[in-house]
């Protein structure tokens, strides 16, 4: 994992605010080539193939790019997509939603708010009480089991 950097910090230092900018060449020599591929060129991991989708563990999922808290456990259901889905991220400053215009679709892209990483889209058909799928890429998050 690439987020070894961020080991001594905690969730709280880490989602303070101080964005992560690095360069693509700094990005390619700390991500796997899946994580390059989704996190700085907005990919997707075939449904189904992430090692997180059907992780039911209590913990927390961070950036696998900065090491960022997005999502924990709690907030994640079972929604049959094929990828981590989530009804909410772990605080409202965790991620930042943009507008995709991209493949044809009309969607809303969710990335990392300290390092920019993509990490997957987010739809209006989840359950309640958000109403909402963040629906994310294994290849995006590091799971943390709870007290580790
Ligand atoms: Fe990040």
């Amino acid at each position: 994992m690439s987020s070894s950097e961020d080991d001594s910090k905690t969730d709280s230092e880490i989602n303070s605010g101080a964005k992560v900018v690095r360069s693509d060449a700094e990005w390619r020599t700390l991500l796997t080539p899946q994580q390059y591929q989704v996190l700085r060129e907005k990919g997707t991991e075939r449904p189904f193939t992430g090692l997180l989708t059907e992780n039911h563990e209590t913990g927390n999922y961070h950036c696998a790019a900065c090491g960022a808290l997005l999502f924990m456990s709690g907030a994640k259901f079972d929604s049959g997509c094929g990828w981590p889905s989530f009804m909410i991220p772990a605080g409202s400053k965790a991620v930042v939603e943009h507008e995709d215009k991209s493949h044809g679709m009309r969607r809303v892209e969710v990335t990392c708010a300290r390092c920019g990483g993509h990490l997957g889209h987010v739809f209006p058909d989840g359950p309640r009480p958000t109403g909402l799928r963040y629906c994310i890429n294994s290849a995006s998050l590091s799971f943390t089991r709870e007290g580790e």
